[in-house]
Parts: C-alpha cells; structure tokens; sequence
C-alpha cells in the first residue's frame, strides 16, 4: 500500500494550497482530484479578492489568459415590473489599508484557468498530483481511526493525516462520520449562463466596471461578473427557497433591458449552462478528527454574506497543511492535536466572517435571496434620488415636500434596521455600555424578536407623527429595548461573565 505523509482529497483552491504548503513543508504529499484536470468540474463567479494578494504573496504571479480586474462595481435595482429604476456604482477607496485593496474590487478569473495553474504551484513544491482519481471513502483501523483513503477501483492509499479539500459535497466529511449532507437552509443553489464574447467588445462596454450586482422585486440577488472574453450572469437562494423553478427567475432576471443592453451590445453568445451548490451557513461545525481536517466549502467556509469561498479555501487549505505539519513531527496527529487548526482558522479572517453568522443568515434569507423588498426598497432609493435631483419642480418645494413623500417607506425601513441590521452590529460589537436593568434585559431577550418590528410598524404606520414624537419613542422605547437584547444575547451566546 502506498504510503503519504499527507493526502488531500480534492484539488480546487483549498487542496491546491493545502497540498502546496504540505510540499514546502517536506511532507510527502499526494493531491487526489476527480476530474481530467484540476478545475475542469469546478463553477464560481469568479471574483478574487485582494485578500489573496496580501496573504498569498504567490499571487503577485498571476498572469492568465482571460482575468478582467473589476475597478468598479454597479448595483442595479429593479423594481416590480421588471424594469431598472436606479443604480450606483463603487470603487476601491483610496484610505483601503493595502495596494491591492486601493487597486481594484476584485479580480475575475475562470476556473478552469485558475485551479490548473494553482496546482501547478503545489506540483512545483513536490506535491504528486492524481488526476481522474475519485476517492470514494476513508480507510479506517477496526476501531474506526482514519488511515487513509480509498479510491474508486478499490486501491488504499495509507497517509498521517488526510486533508478534505473535496467540495460542497465532502466524501471526506461524511464518510469520516463529521456530518452528513447540509440541510437545505444552510445550502445555496447558484445556477448561471456563461456567455462568451470578444476582449474588443467587453473592453469597449464594460472596461473595469467588470462587477454587476442585481438587486430585485422579482429574482434573488443576481449578478453579471465579466472577463477577459466572457461573462456569467447568474442568481442564487438557498435550496429551501424556490418557488418556482430556479430557471424561471434566471430568465426574468436575463430580460431585464439594462442586462439585454449588456448581451447585446457586447455581442455575447451563451457558452455553458451551469449549476452549482455552495455553503451558506451561520457557523460551520467541527472541521477535524483524529488524522483528519476539512477545509474550503468542504468546512462550510465560503462568507455567509456574499459566498466569497476561494480566499477562504486558500487559507484553511494553508493552515491546515501548517497544522498537520506541526502534528507530523510531534507524532501526534490526533484530535486532540489537531484541535489547533480549528483555534487557529477561528482566530483568522474565517472565524472574524462567521461572527455575526446567524444575523447575516437572517439578512440573506429576508432581504437578498427574496425579491419581496425589492417592492419597496427599488422604489424607495428611486424617490430619495428623485427628491433630490428631479427639476420637475424648484428644488426648494421638492425637499419641502420629501419627508412626507419618504414617510411611507417608515415602517419597512424601521422593520428593516431592527431585524436585520441592528442584530448584526449588535453581533459584532462589544456588550453596550450602558447599565441595563435585569428586567429589561428578561424583556429585551424574551420578546425583543418578536416586539420589535411590531413597535417598528406601529411607530411608522402613524403617518400624522410628528418627526420629533417619533425620534422620542424610538428613544425611550425602542432603544433600550434593543440594547437590553444585545446585552443578553452577548452574555447568553459566551457564557456570562
Ligand atoms: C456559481 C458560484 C459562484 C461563485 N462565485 C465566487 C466568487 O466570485 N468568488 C469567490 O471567491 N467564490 C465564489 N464562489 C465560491 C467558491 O467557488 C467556492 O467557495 C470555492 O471553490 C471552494 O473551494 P474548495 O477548494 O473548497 O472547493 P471546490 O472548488 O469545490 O473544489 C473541490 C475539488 O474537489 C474535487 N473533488 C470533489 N470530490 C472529490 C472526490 N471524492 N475525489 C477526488 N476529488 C474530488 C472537485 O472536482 C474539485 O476540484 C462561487 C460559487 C458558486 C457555486
């Protein structure tokens, strides 16, 4: 039986720079991967971040064929019929903590360019590479210890420590008994068109304004990110979620006028049809046993915000190769060890991600991968601009009459910020404070979920309000309430003091 200091099953992001970092480390080190080559069954965005600039030095290399760097990014909004009411665009601020940051959004890359030439970085490092090889289960010890791997035409393959790099749906996490399949909340279900159209027309349409973002009353959050000959326009819920049939709304969001714009002005032609699952969860759960670590989605480590899932595959894939380094030649490669790789991923941008976890599951599920508030929200943005820009009247007599204009929106933009936004800066920020009374704390943490938004829809259905009489309930009411909820969940979720 062939023998490995290491095994990493899977070679996309995660089992690339795992196998890399292994190889460094003089680990004798195989990669497993089932496709022909790396990255030929692989589907994303593909949008880089520039965090993969500043903690991969590497990256300064790379160089392929068809990457688009994105200066800039538009979110367009839709509204109820379908049709684009508004739309802003951004780009990298010039007070960003680092070059690459200040640079550019993101960089856009394919797949099947991407992963061949990160492997090729671990093959360079020493790693042995094996292509068109499944794993299909773990060898284990009668007892049920992990020894290695086994490949579908029955070889065993023996290793220290075996790192799961496999995907969304990890053979590794389930066989070693970490879990079993995520739970339909927890998955996204991403399906997009990927078109192809020549560098002249992209460059000509779209220059670096390479990132499109989607927002509406009538699809889940869509995107159209672009590269060098080609783009992907696409949309994603969790798997629960559908209603409909996903291609329904991939089609209503593909007839909208500003992305038909896009299709043909670029003279872009559809390419591939692709669909693809992706974790979505609020916390990931345990992510090592004894000789074993999962890393990338097959951790369930893509952001609970926006799936951005490369960057944190590269760096799990990184650490867990350093712990099981660190374990190898201590001669312990137990869970008891390797109990280090989950401290040391929770102490690095992934644990930081996960910190507000639920709340930012909860934003997702009510605002981004639900076109309902996009009834609202459009049209809302839409009149702010409107007020203050429109030369339909003195500009004087329009923000005279705004506030009243705006006023309807009250009671969803208050529903808004008390159930989506304030739990998240509640989650990340430290406990308030100020002093709150046991009671209210009691009040804040039983009933605060459910109070809240009815206070916020009864302050704001009260159109004759005044201003000032709202501000003083939100004051004393809806403040301290608030506050009282955080506190007790920050005590409750760490233990107290
Ligand atoms: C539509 C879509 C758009 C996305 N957009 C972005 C984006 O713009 N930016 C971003 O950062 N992230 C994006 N993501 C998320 C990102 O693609 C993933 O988080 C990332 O690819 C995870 O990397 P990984 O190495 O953990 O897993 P994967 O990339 O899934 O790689 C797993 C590898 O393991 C191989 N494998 C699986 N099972 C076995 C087995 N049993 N034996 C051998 N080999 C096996 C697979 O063939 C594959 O090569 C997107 C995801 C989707 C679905």
């Amino acid at each position: 039986m062939d023998k490995y200091d290491v095994i990493v099953v899977g070679c996309g992001p995660g089992g690339a720079i795992a196998g890399k970092t292994a190889a460094e480390k003089g680990l004798k080190t195989l990669i497993l991967e089932r496709g022909r080559k790396p990255g030929e069954k692989n589907v994303s965005g593909c949008g880089l971040s520039p965090k993969c600039w500043r903690d991969f030095p590497f990256m300064k290399e790379l160089d392929l064929p068809n990457m688009r760097v994105a200066e800039m990014a538009t979110a367009h909004f839709v509204d109820k019929h379908n049709k684009e009411l508004i739309n802003m665009s951004f780009s990298p601020s010039e007070s960003a903590e680092y070059e690459e940051a200040r640079k550019f959004l993101t960089t856009n890359v394919y797949r099947s360019e991407l992963d061949p030439w990160l492997a090729s970085l671990a093959v360079e490092m020493g790693a042995e590479l094996r292509t068109s090889t499944l794993a299909t289960g773990m060898l284990k010890s009668d007892r049920g210890k992990i020894l290695g791997i086994i490949l579908e035409d029955g070889t065993k393959l023996s290793a220290d420590v075996v790192i799961g790099a496999d995907g969304i749906i990890s053979t590794t996490a389930i066989s070693a008994g970490l879990r079993n399949r995520w739970e339909a909340y927890e998955t996204g279900l991403i399906i997009q068109y990927d078109y192809k159209a020549t560098r002249e027309k992209i460059d000509e349409v779209i220059g670096s304004n390479a990132l499109h973002y989607w927002y509406s009353a009538t699809f889940p959050v869509a995107y159209t990110f672009f590269n060098a000959n080609g783009f992907h326009a696409g949309l994603g819920g969790f798997l629960e979620w559908w209603d409909k049939s996903p291609l329904y709304y991939l089609d209503t969001f593909l007839q909208v006028e500003g992305i038909q714009r896009q299709i043909r002005l670029t003279e872009a032609k559809p390419r591939e049809y692709q669909a693809h699952m992706l974790p979505f969860l609020s916390r990931p759960g345990k992510t090592y046993a004894d000789n074993l670590m999962l890393v990338g989605d097959a951790a369930g480590f893509a952001c609970p915000l926006e799936a951005e899932g490369v960057y944190y595959a590269m760096l799990s894939g990184k650490i867990a190769a350093e712990v099981g380094a660190d374990s190898i030649s201590s001669g312990d490669t137990s869970e008891l060890k390797l109990v280090d790789y989950e401290k040391r991923w929770k102490n690095s941008p992934i644990g930081d991600e996960f910190e507000a976890g639920p709340e930012i599951s909860n934003f997702l599920r009510d605002l981004a991968f639900n076109p309902k508030p996009g009834e609202w929200i459009t049209p809302f943005l839409n009149d702010v601009m409107f007020g203050i820009c429109n030369v339909a009247n003195s500009h004087v007599a329009n923000w005279r009459d705004m506030e009243s204009e705006l006023y309807k929106y009250s009671p969803y933009l208050l529903d808004v910020l008390l159930r989506d936004f304030l739990p998240i800066i509640g989650a990340i920020n430290k406990p308030h404070s100020k002093e709150i009374s046991r009671p209210l704390k009691w009040i804040g943490n039983k009933f605060g979920s459910f109070l809240l938004p009815r206070i916020a829809r009864r302050i704001g259905s009260q159109k004759d309000l005044p201003l000032d009489a709202m501000r003083f309930l939100i004051e004393q009411f809806v403040e301290p309430l608030i506050e009282a909820r955080m506190d007790s969940r920050y005590f409750k979720e760490r233990g107290g003091k």
